[in-house]
């Protein structure tokens, strides 16, 4: 477990990353949507950009580079939007179907059965809020309250959550889940985690792992993660975190791994527009990562630092856009 010990600052923590991006062999394992896609009211409708398909495409197929989707969306879904990129490692609800070179595979004997009750006494509920829909999926069933009346949504994941957790009662192996808008009910034993296993089973020897994500789902694989692997929390929910590192969103997440895979092919290295800030930083000056990655390009001559990196002041959510920080 890393998740207790501090991330290192500063300099320090520029030359980490700097480690970590040339590290051979590296494994990054990253969500989808809120970390690489901003949310749309419905999966299929959020776009993956060419620059992100480009980017992945350049990831997966880099030496000493494993690269994985792991995501909570069904498989036709994540198939859909990331299928056709060669090498690239898909997983599918969470950890329940994988994908290597081959077919889908699920982790568990898949089954819809026990959920089908739920589902109907959602269904009558759900009818009452425009917009909203029920997803099913192999093992889980998911509310979704962003198509709903942005006032109405509350009340709904709240309504639903209520009637979800009465059958919870008398459902031993399911809980649920509170996602971004949107409410899930999932086996126990399907979780993220299960990613990171199904990487490890195939890792190289001395295999170091990034995994990103936004969502309370991708706190599973962050408490997987060994010591020597990073888990970088995508954006600011307000909420406990077993991550060491955070960006602030999606465009700052496709930024950070461009300049991973500039780092591993390039010299001198590029700018980062993006580096992953520790969490639970203070914002003292001297610790901050702007002045100490200007000082690192100055003592060094194998990185050039640019300052429009992020201040000393806690990152924000940056929904439309890296933000660049004045200076
Ligand atoms: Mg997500």
């Amino acid at each position: 477990m890393s998740t207790v010990s501090e991330a290192p600052r500063g300099i320090e923590g520029a030359e980490h990353w700097l480690s970590m991006a040339r590290h051979t062999p590296l494994a990054v394992v990253t969500d989808l949507d809120g970390t690489l896609v901003p949310f749309a009211p419905t999966p299929d409708q959020a776009r993956v950009s060419t620059r992100l398909s480009d980017l992945l495409h350049r990831l997966a197929s880099a030496p000493g580079v494993r690269l994985a989707v792991a995501s909570g969306r069904k498989r036709e879904s994540l198939e859909g939007a990331l299928g056709r990129i060669p090498g690239l490692l898909l997983m599918a609800e969470h950890g329940g179907w994988r994908r290597a070179d081959g077919a889908w595979q699920p982790c568990i004997e898949p089954s819809l059965g026990p959920l089908s009750a739920l589902a109907e006494s959602l269904a009558g509920m759900i009818a009452r809020y425009r917009g909203a829909w029920i997803e099913r999926k192999t093992w889980s069933l998911a509310v979704h309250a962003r198509p709903a009346r942005r006032s109405e949504r509350a009340g709904l994941l709240v309504e639903a959550a209520a009637q979800i957790d009465a059958w919870l009662a008398g459902s031993p192996g399911f809980e649920r889940l509170n996602g971004a808008e949107l409410v899930e009910v999932r086996p126990s034993r399907i979780r993220k985690s299960l990613a990171f296993s199904w990487m490890k089973e195939r890792a190289p020897q001395g295999e170091r792992m990034i995994a990103l994500g936004d969502d309370v789902t991708d706190e599973d694989l962050f408490r997987a993660l060994g010591p020597a692997d990073e888990p970088v929390l995508v954006g600011d929910r307000g909420r406990a975190t077993a991550a060491r590192w955070t960006l602030p969103g999606e465009d700052a997440t496709i930024a950070f791994m461009e300049w991973v895979l500039a780092a591993r092919a390039e010299e001198p290295t590029p700018s980062p527009l993006w580096l992953p800030e520790p969490v639970h930083r203070v914002d003292a000056v001297s610790g901050s990562p702007w002045r100490a990655l200007r000082e690192l390009g100055e003592i060094g001559n194998h990185a050039v630092i640019s300052s429009v990196l992020p201040s000393a002041q806690r990152i924000r959510p940056s929904r439309s856009g890296a933000t660049p920080m004045p200076g």
